[in-house]
This record gives C-alpha cells, sequence and structure tokens, in this order.
C-alpha cells in the first residue's frame, strides 16, 4: 500500500520524469506523454524497489526479469503511431507497466507473457487502474495470439533473432512492428511496415533486452 505522501512524492517524481527523460530526448507525442503523466509506474515494481521507480535506468521485476527503462518504454510506444483504432498485439507482458502506457492510447491490447508468476502480478498491478481494454494470455508469444486475429500494431520487449513469420501474418497490411533484434546480449531497436513488398525496415538504436524464449525465437 502507497501513502498519501509517498503519492505525491512519485507524482512529482513522475513529472520531472517525463520532463527530464522523455522530452528532454525528444519524446514528443502527447499522448504518450499524456500517458506517462498518468501512470503511476510505482505499482509495477517489487516493493524492495520502490524508490527506483522513476530512475533512468530497467529495474528486476523477478523470475530474472526486468521492466525496460521508461526512455524505451517511451520512445517503442512513439514509433507505433498509435491512436484509439489501433489493436495491439505485445510480447512480453513483464509487470504490466508496457501494457498500461498501450492501453491508454490505443483501442485494445493483446498481450502474452511465457511466466505465469509475472502475468499474475502484472494482471494485479493493472487491475488498480481503470483499463478494461486489454487481454491476458500465458504462452509462447513467438507463435503469436493463440486464435487467429490480424492487429495493426505489435510490440516485442524482449529480443529476437529476426522477426517471427507467425507474428508477419498476424501484422495487417501497412501495420507497424517494433522488436529489438539481434544476439541474446545485444540488439538493434527495429521499426517495420508490412507492404506488399514484405517487411519495410528501420533501424533505430542499439539496445539490450532479455531474450524471447520460443519456438520462433532463441531457443529455450
Ligand atoms: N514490457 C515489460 C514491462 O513493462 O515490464 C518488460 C518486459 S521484459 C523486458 C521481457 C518479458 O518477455 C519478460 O517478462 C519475459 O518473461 C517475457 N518473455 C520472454 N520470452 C517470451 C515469450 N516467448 N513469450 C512471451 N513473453 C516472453
Amino acid at each position: 500500500m502507497v501513502s498519501i505522501n509517498a503519492k505525491a512524492k512519485h507524482a512529482v517524481e513522475r513529472r520531472k520524469m517525463v520532463q527530464h527523460q522523455l522530452a528532454a530526448r525528444g519524446i514528443n507525442d502527447p499522448a504518450v506523454l499524456e500517458a506517462f503523466e498518468d501512470i503511476p509506474r510505482e505499482i509495477f515494481l517489487p516493493p524492495q524497489y520502490e524508490s527506483q521507480a522513476y530512475h533512468d535506468n530497467p529495474v528486476p521485476i523477478g523470475s530474472g526479469q526486468t521492466i525496460s527503462q521508461p526512455y524505451i518504454v517511451a520512445l517503442m510506444t512513439e514509433k507505433l503511431q498509435l491512436d484509439k483504432n489501433c489493436d495491439v498485439l505485445e510480447l512480453g507482458t513483464g509487470s504490466g507497466y508496457q501494457t498500461a502506457i498501450l492501453a491508454t492510447i490505443a483501442r485494445r491490447v493483446y498481450t502474452i507473457e511465457r511466466y505465469n508468476q509475472l502475468s499474475e502480478t502484472a494482471q494485479a498491478n493493472i487491475a488498480h487502474l481503470d483499463l478494461p481494454n486489454i487481454e491476458y494470455c500465458i504462452g509462447d508469444g513467438s507463435k503469436g495470439w493463440p486464435e487467429h486475429r490480424r492487429f495493426d500494431r505489435i510490440i516485442a520487449t524482449a529480443a529476437m533473432p529476426k522477426i517471427p513469420q507467425p507474428l508477419i501474418d498476424q501484422l495487417k497490411p501497412d501495420g507497424l512492428i517494433i522488436a529489438p533484434v539481434g544476439t541474446m546480449t545485444a540488439q538493434e531497436l527495429i521499426l517495420a511496415r508490412k507492404t506488399d513488398q514484405g517487411l519495410k525496415t528501420h533501424q533505430i538504436t542499439p539496445v539490450r533486452f532479455v531474450p524471447l524464449l520460443g519456438e520462433y525465437s532463441f531457443n529455450e
């Protein structure tokens, strides 16, 4: 339980994070900045890390996984060019923080997590917020959403050696996918658009994400 004083302190830290870590580094989509103002990051962290909620770095969330640096969450969200017409597939629910940011801006978010425990904690975290537009799945996100579905946007918050074919199949024509692509230890953040000629990709920046372990990604 977060006290009223702690809540007020976090609100101040959150505003500073938006100004100094996001806006100052070039994030300028008002919907993205507003979502970061709205969503309390402290509720997504294990209690022993609550004081690091607005630090400029990733933080452990259990099961050997991390919640990404706020700037990277914001950059990936902005690059997806979201609006209320977008259905988004997210691979790697983790703490649920990125899920909550996406659900604040998009129409609906479908999120897949490999670890039962993390998905359950994420669902409990998000239950504190008014975000009814999220569907959860526990499983291997490299195979896409288990039922046949097409998405306007896909975001992977774990690293993959290349973009898995099932994800390309589940992306609508002209849809966007953003993912860290490379080795288990170093990747390039890739933004790709699905065109009639295949995926048109752009490299955004070097990144380091935990691996997406699954049938169409790194071996488990
Ligand atoms: N977006 C998350 C957040 O805001 O807290 C952080 C995600 S963390 C960097 C990467 C997540 O991908 C981990 O929770 C990990 O368990 C998950 N993951 C790894 N392989 C997966 C797979 N095949 N399918 C779904 N999730 C996977």
